[in-house]
């Protein structure tokens, strides 16, 4: 049974050739897990040219995709009841990992692709949220629609091979992931760390969360500054174990910290 369908309008539908070239995405849409259907806007274009784009009103350069061509095509999807529509735009709100679990569970997702300049702002009431993929400007939806059919289809229950590699991993507690080592034990002079090979396994998992809550505070502390974060239970027990690192780190109890 098919868990999920996308269903994506694009000027490119070739661009999505790439979904077939990545490993456990392909193998999910081997097994069925997934199902992408794309509606090439071309179809749906107006006159015999096909004409999906034309110039701004109001003047400036570049094309806008017309509002007709997307409509047409969007109205031409079978609606699932379990449905949302995203619209990939810079404009949007930027997607974090919290938004493909949110996304993970439903039956369908319909994905509208800009082009140029973009499109006509009367596509923007077909959406159910206005997703970016960060603050660039791409060239097009494709890759960030791509970007969401590959995060969101390695969540989906039976396509990685090993689940539990989803509930450490960065983003799922709003910490970066702990570095990871696999053989030889030493390259090039650097050595894997000796806890990694004790076999120890409560030490490994204490190491291991000690490093996940380094490494998001050197790199990314935005993360943990967040207000609900630090109320956390977890963040409040990794916190608790890190004591001892974060009076070496800034001299001060965590209490007193004051960015925090
Ligand atoms: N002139 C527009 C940008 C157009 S880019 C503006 O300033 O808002 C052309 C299309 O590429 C967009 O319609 C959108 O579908 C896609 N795109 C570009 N950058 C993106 C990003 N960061 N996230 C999601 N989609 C993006």
């Amino acid at each position: 049974m098919t868990n999920l369908t996308f269903e994506v309008i694009t000027l490119f539908p070739k661009a999505f050739e790439l979904i077939n070239n990545l490993g456990v995405i392909t193998r999910a849409v081997e097994k069925n897990l997934i199902n992408v259907n794309l509606h090439d806007l071309r179809e749906y274009g107006e006159g015999s040219y096909r004409q999906v784009d034309d110039k701004p009103y109001g003047g400036g350069s570049g094309m806008v995709l017309k509002p007709e061509p997307i409509y047409k095509a969007n109205n031409s999807i079978n609606k699932l009841p379990n449905s949302k529509t995203l619209l990939m735009t810079p404009q949007g709100k930027v997607l974090k990992q919290h938004d493909l679990f949110r996304w993970s569970s439903l039956d369908q997702l319909i994905i509208i692709c800009g082009q140029y300049e973009g499109f006509d702002e009367r596509v923007r009431c077909l959406a159910d949220e206005e997703v970016s993929m960060g603050d660039y400007v791409l060239s097009g939806g494709e890759i960030p629609a791509i970007t969401i059919i590959n995060g969101l289809t390695r969540l989906l229950p039976g396509t990685l091979g090993d689940s539990g590699s989803l509930i450490d991993e960065s983003h799922n507690s709003s910490l970066l992931e702990y570095p990871h080592y696999t053989r030889p034990p030493i390259f090039k002079d650097m050595r894997v760390p000796d806890i990694l090979v004790s076999g120890n396994h409560e030490e490994i998992e204490s190491w291991r969360r000690q490093k996940s809550f380094e490494r998001t505070l050197e790199r990314r502390s935005d993360l943990i500054s967040n207000e609900n974060y630090k109320k956390s239970p977890q963040m409040k027990r990794i916190i608790e174990e890190s004591n001892q690192f974060m009076k070496f780190r800034i001299g001060n109890e965590y209490d007193n910290y004051p960015d925090w």
